[in-house]
């Protein structure tokens, strides 16, 4: 027997649609690549979101047929994602902080189509449209007045105009919920990217869980700042989840240093913000020299790699805002877990909870999890001790790249995530390394990010990046590469004493690098082959 409620498909167009009726008055506001500060709200959203609905149906596109973008964070940007979206096209989000010979394969490999860009991003357009053929129009996120007479590309267009002549009438097609909604493609560390593409039902699925309040506790009182940017796995399903709810977005554009985020935080009341570590270290480096406080700020989502225990601190003891350490993948939409404390925790002292509150957290309900030995497949115990493969399964993650041999992808019905987790009792999740990063020392694993996060904690130290070294009797050791604060004295000696007592003996870095910079890639992560290519010519001590 089925049931007997409406048989409906989940559609991005849902989302917009609800925004609007119900939440129309709801800002958006975002600061331009022009300066200036714009503002929106959900209602004119979505009706600009239907003139992109029609300007696509004069381009000939077929359906599911990509169409990208180029863009930071902004008002355009969410009404691209839903009207291209909604249409039955498939938005694609390029990362603009990728190699232009990188970029033009990845628009090949997804054959789009149309390409929507910032015009902040105009030179790198000149320098890759001419290696992309499959795209038939360009159009440039500006007025009529602001499109350059002589850009050298064929046929661009300025984006107000090619939607400001279109009807605000459009009504929203219905297909079945597992077409296509968009694609992002993986930061290719390792080979080629590849490029996940998610389903309306996965989007829709994955913003619903995002909302609640053990996952990322969004609201419509909520004024919210995804500096994460909207070309890096979905903003986090902010921006969908928004819509869900209600909320009010900020948009930073691409203005991400420390003096313009706090700035936005303060001037638009934003209550909760999500970013990478290294934003979070730019903006606390700024408030710390200036003195400064926050006035709205309740909590930051941290995530897309480990949130050091000093940041941890920071936010929580020095400024009373909340830190909420998540943990996911563009394969995986990319919520899987985050780090909310269970009931039966309340009782634990300070610093027992605050050791919880460090780890990745609890699986966000739709996923699941499980640790495995690396060798045998068998599935290890939940013992916050001992560490294996993590393997993940769930309605919004990949089964599969785009165009690529995926037979092999899952082990039964299970996704390698290339990170290496322990479990503990109550289920939370704590990453020590991705497996490609764990450092091999004498048959023993050392976490690059236990070593980091120490590091971090010295008061001299602005950013430490732990790598392994070659070694004839250990196989590896580690090393510490250290960006000094502003200013700041310190030695070798200083840092290598401050393990001391900290971690075990074996585990304690064999020497300390001091460079200007570390190597970040295109999502704000710490480069770990651009730094180990760096110092291919560095010796351990004594080797
Ligand atoms: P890429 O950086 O390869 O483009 P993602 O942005 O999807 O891919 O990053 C996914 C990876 O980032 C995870 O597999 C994990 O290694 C790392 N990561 C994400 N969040 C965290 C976190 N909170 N702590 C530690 N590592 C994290």
């Amino acid at each position: 027997m089925l049931g007997l409620m409406q048989d409906q498909p989940l559609l991005i167009s849902m989302l917009i649609n609800h925004a609007e009726r119900h939440h129309a008055d709801a800002e958006i506001i975002s600061r331009r690549v022009e300066g200036d500060i714009h503002r929106s709200n959900w209602g004119e959203v979505a009706k600009r979101a239907r003139q992109i609905a029609n300007a696509l149906g004069g381009e000939n596109l077929a359906f599911g047929d990509r169409v990208a973008t180029l863009a930071w964070n902004s008002y355009r940007h969410l009404e691209l994602y839903f009207g291209i979206s909604g249409s039955g096209h498939v938005l694609h989000t390029l990362n603009p902080r990728l190699h232009p010979d990188q970029l033009s394969w990845i628009v090949n490999h997804a054959e789009d189509q149309v390409l929507l860009f910032d015009m902040s991003f105009l030179p790198l357009v000149q320098a890759v449209h001419a290696k992309c053929p499959t795209v038939k129009k360009w159009i440039a996120l500006c007025d009529a007045e602001a499109l350059p007479a002589d850009s050298g590309i064929p046929g661009l267009v300025a984006y107000e105009a090619w939607i400001g002549a279109q009807s605000t009438d459009y009504t929203w097609p219905q297909f079945d919920e597992r077409s296509a909604s968009s694609m992002c493609y993986t930061s290719g560390t390792t080979g080629n990217p590849k490029g996940v593409v998610y389903s309306h039902r996965s989007t829709l699925l994955h913003a619903w869980a995002a909302a609640a309040p053990d996952c990322l506790n969004m609201s419509s009182r909520d004024s919210i700042l995804p500096v994460v940017p909207m070309f890096h796995a979905n903003a986090w399903a902010i921006p969908y989840t928004a819509a869900a709810v209600g909320a009010k977005l900020v948009f930073p554009g691409g203005a991400l240093d420390g003096k313009s985020v706090y700035d936005l935080i303060e001037q638009e009341g934003v209550t909760m913000a999500a970013g990478v570590p290294t934003v979070w270290q730019m903006m606390l480096g700024h408030m710390e020299a200036n003195g400064l406080r926050f006035s709205t700020l309740k909590n930051t989502v941290i995530g897309g790699s480990a949130c050091p225990p000093a940041m941890l601190n920071t936010f929580v003891d020095i400024y009373g805002v909340d830190v909420l350490h998540a943990w996911g993948m563009t394969e995986m939409s990319p919520l899987g877990t985050v780090c909310v404390l269970k009931g039966n925790q309340a009782g634990l002292d300070a610093d027992a909870q605050r050791a919880v509150r460090l780890k990745q957290g609890r699986a966000v309900f739709g996923v699941d999890m499980k640790i495995v030995d690396p060798e045998s497949g068998a599935e290890l115990p939940w013992d916050g001790k001992t560490y294996g493969d993590l393997l993940v399964k769930g309605p919004w993650i990949t089964q599969g790249y785009f165009k690529l041999d995926n037979s092999n992808l899952l082990v039964d019905g299970w996704f390698h995530t290339g990170d290496v987790a322990t479990i503990d009792p109550d289920g939370f999740m704590q990453i020590t390394d991705r497996s490609k990063d764990v450092i091999k020392s004498g048959g023993e694993w050392i976490s690059s990010i236990d070593v980091e996060n120490i590091a971090m904690a010295h008061p001299a130290v602005a950013m430490a990046a732990c790598i392994g070294m070659p070694h004839p009797k250990w196989d590896e050791r580690p090393i510490v590469v250290v960006v000094k604060k502003p200013g700041a004295e310190v030695s070798r000696e200083d840092i290598l004493a401050f393990f001391d007592d900290k971690t075990a003996k074996w585990q304690i870095p064999d020497d300390v690098v001091f460079v200007d910079a570390i190597p970040l890639g295109a999502t704000g992560k710490m480069q770990k082959m651009a730094l180990r290519e760096q110092l291919k010519d560095y010796k351990l001590p004594g080797l």
